[in-house]
């Protein structure tokens, strides 16, 4: 297919088709959008390019998603962080679930039907997350989850988690599973954030029964399933936050009435050099590379890249971070979470100096 000529024809139907958000700024009322998008894009096969035929799509590269991810998101017509959640959910079930588990469900959330969460971060367990304590311990056909989960993002709002929890020691003990969330003994408590916003949740498991088809992978595989989801999340996901940055960039351009040209430029450059990695990576998934480590990279370049941005927010827009109720105090206090969220920065150049630089341990 024609990546270019994809793209023409996505925006001339977008052009066609109003999906513009209702006004207010709440959560729930971004979540209820990302699904009127989704179905409305699914229904019309957009957001089933990409995608493969086993699970409800119509084949062709993983471009053609990054694609549609960068025209919703740049157009502002769905969140990026809501929307994200497809490009790190789907993959990892097609790549790990039964195939007829992935068939059922995978459509479902391509078609804005269901939203579902990742269950990874303990309160003791984030960048160390090899550490994790949630427990699963086979029953008969089944096996029977205990522990708590934090920092799960949008719980409140899915059907269903993949969760990662502890079947024996070590990093080859860890397995995963996809959790109904309305099976019994599992409850939901939203956190609220910095920015006042309810996005993340803790999730208490109290001997919660999940059967044992729900297993993705073998047992033991949970640490690889986390390992290839990472990738994913820097990949095509990045690609639509990249242009979501780009809006927010051209509206600080519109804004600011004094706009100081070493702090845009400072901005856009972060904004560029982010961008022409991205690109880079885009193909590569696209060619069929298995990404790894390298997306440290990325990670590091986006957490910078947003939150040079939102420094240029705040230095250019006189109190609109301090003092207004503007969605720049909110985004400019979610830049904060770019360095954390997805890997820490820390943790992400540690990986760049040992894996990739050869730099040994110190
Ligand atoms: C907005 C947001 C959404 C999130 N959504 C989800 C989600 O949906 N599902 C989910 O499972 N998790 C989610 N998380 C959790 C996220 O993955 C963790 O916050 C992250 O992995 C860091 O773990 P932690 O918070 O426990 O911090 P810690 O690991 O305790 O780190 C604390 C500090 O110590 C530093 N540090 C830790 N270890 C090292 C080291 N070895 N070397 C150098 N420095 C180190 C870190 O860089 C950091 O500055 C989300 C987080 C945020 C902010």
């Amino acid at each position: 297919m024609n990546v270019e000529q994809f793209r023409a024809d996505l925006r001339a139907w977008l052009d066609d088709h109003d999906l513009t958000p209702g006004p207010g700024d709440s959560l729930p009322g971004h979540m209820k959008q990302l699904a009127r998008v989704h179905s409305a894009l699914y229904e019309a096969g957009w957001m089933r390019y990409g995608w493969p035929v086993a699970v409800g799509g119509l084949g062709g590269p993983a471009l053609l998603r990054a694609i549609v991810g960068e025209e919703v998101v740049g157009r502002r017509l769905a969140e990026p962080g809501p929307y994200s959640m497809v490009e790190v959910l789907a993959p990892t079930m097609i790549d790990y679930a039964p195939a007829e588990l992935a068939a059922e469900m995978v459509p479902r959330l391509l078609s804005g039907r269901e939203q579902w969460c990742q269950g990874f971060s303990e309160p003791g367990s984030g960048s160390d997350l090899a550490s994790l304590a949630t427990r699963a311990v086979p029953r008969g056909d089944d096996w029977i989850v205990n522990g708590q989960k934090v920092w799960t993002s949008f719980a409140q709002f899915s059907t269903r988690c993949i969760l990662l929890a502890r079947t024996a020691p070590g990093h080859d003990g860890i397995t995963a599973f996809f959790v109904d969330l309305d099976t019994p003994g599992i409850s939901i408590r939203p956190l609220r954030t910095m920015h006042g916003v309810d996005e993340f949740c803790e999730v208490y498991y109290d001997d919660v029964v999940v059967p044992s088809s729900r297993m993705l992978g073998k047992p033991g595989e949970g640490w690889r399933l986390a390992m290839d989801l990472l990738p994913y999340e820097r990949s095509t996901c990045f690609w639509q936050r990249i242009a979501y940055l780009y809006s927010r960039f051209d509206e600080l351009i519109a804004q600011a009435p004094d706009p100081d040209e070493f702090d845009l430029g400072a901005a856009y450059l972060a904004l560029h050099m982010l961008r022409c990695r991205s690109r880079a990576t885009q193909h590569r998934l696209a060619d069929g590379a298995r990404l790894g480590p390298e997306t440290s990279i990325d990670k590091v370049l986006l957490a910078t890249a947003e939150q040079r941005l939102y420094d240029a927010v705040h230095d250019l827009l006189p109190g609109a971070v301090e003092l207004d109720q503007t969605p720049w105090r909110s985004e400019y206090l979610y830049s904060r979470a770019a360095t954390i969220y997805g890997g820490t920065a820390e943790v992400q150049r540690n990986i760049i100096a040992r894996r990739l630089l050869d730099l040994g341990k110190d």
